[in-house]
C-alpha cells in the first residue's frame, strides 16, 4: 500500500465507530484527503489532541483505494485549534475558512490554498487582526486562488474604469454607473478601498476603514462567495451527470 508524508491542516473530524475519527485534511503535496485515525478518541489516545481542527500536523499515511487513507503517525507542528477554539468569534471565523477550503479544495488543491490558509490561522491564533477581516480577507484570497478573483480595477459589464460605484455579486465586480441596475449594491469608495485592501492583505488600510463599511463588505463577499461556490458546485454536478452517463453509454456500448 503507498504510504504518504505531508503536512496538513485538518479541516474538519468526524466521529466513526466506537474509538475512531475520519479526519478531512488539506496537505500541502497530496491534496485534500479524508483519514482514518484509528483509537483517537480513547481517553488515553496521545495523539486525539494532535488531531483538533485548524491544527497543523506532520503525518504519515497510507493510501486507501476507497478514497479514505490510514493514518500512521502524526506530529504537531502548530496547535492552533486549543487558541483559536477559546473565543467563540476566532472560532466561527476559522469554521467558515475551513469549510470553504473543504469546498474550494475538494477538486483542485494546490500548495498556495495550503500557504493562505495555514497564514490565516496563524493570524487568527494570534490575534493579529478581528476575526471577521481575517474571514473576509482569507474568502477573497482563496477564491481568486481557486479562479474567482473579485474584478475591482475596471466595470465587470463595459470595462470603464471610472465611476466605479457599484457591486455585482453575479458579475463578480464592480460596475460603473451607467451599467448599474437597482438589483446592484452601491458601494462607497471606502468601501471600494477596504475590498480592494482584503483581496490584496494590506493591513493597515484594512484597520484604517469604518465599522459600517466593514459590515457592507463582508455582507457583499458572503453573497459572492455563496454565488460562486453554489455555481461552482453546480458545473461540478453537470459534469458529474455528464461523466456518469458516458460511463452508461460506454457499458452498453452504445454509439451515437
Ligand atoms: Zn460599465
Amino acid at each position: 500500500m503507498p504510504v504518504f508524508r505531508d503536512h496538513a491542516i485538518v479541516l474538519r473530524t468526524q466521529k466513526l465507530g466506537e474509538a475512531d475519527r475520519i479526519i478531512t485534511a488539506l496537505t500541502r503535496a497530496h491534496g485534500q484527503r479524508r483519514i482514518v485515525a484509528r483509537g483517537v478518541r480513547k481517553i488515553n489516545s496521545k495523539i486525539g489532541a494532535r488531531l483538533e481542527p485548524f491544527n497543523i500536523v506532520d503525518l504519515l499515511a497510507f493510501e486507501g483505494r476507497s478514497g479514505l487513507d490510514s493514518l500512521n503517525q502524526v506530529d504537531s507542528l502548530a496547535l492552533f485549534g486549543a487558541e483559536i477554539s477559546l473565543d467563540f468569534d476566532r472560532y466561527r471565523a476559522a469554521s467558515i475558512m475551513a469549510e470553504t477550503a473543504i469546498q474550494l479544495t475538494e477538486m483542485d488543491a494546490s500548495v498556495h490554498q495550503f500557504n493562505l490558509l495555514s497564514a490565516a490561522l496563524k493570524a487568527l491564533a494570534g490575534r493579529e487582526q478581528a476575526p471577521e477581516l481575517l474571514r473576509d480577507s482569507y474568502l477573497l484570497r482563496s477564491l481568486a486562488l481557486a479562479g474567482w478573483t473579485v474584478e475591482l480595477r475596471s466595470c465587470v459589464v463595459c470595462g470603464s474604469r471610472d465611476n466605479l460605484t457599484h457591486f455585482s455579486v453575479q458579475h463578480g465586480g464592480v460596475v460603473c454607473d451607467n451599467c448599474a441596475t437597482p438589483a446592484m449594491s452601491r458601494i462607497s469608495f471606502a468601501e471600494y478601498e477596504l475590498l480592494a485592501a482584503l483581496l490584496i492583505g494590506a493591513w493597515v488600510r484594512v484597520n484604517n476603514s469604518d465599522a459600517s463599511s466593514r459590515q457592507h463588505v463582508s455582507d457583499l463577499i458572503a453573497a459572492f462567495v455563496r454565488w460562486q461556490l453554489e455555481r461552482g458546485l453546480k458545473s461540478l454536478t453537470i459534469d458529474e451527470i455528464a461523466r456518469r452517463a458516458e460511463q452508461q453509454r460506454g457499458n452498453r456500448g452504445e454509439r451515437v
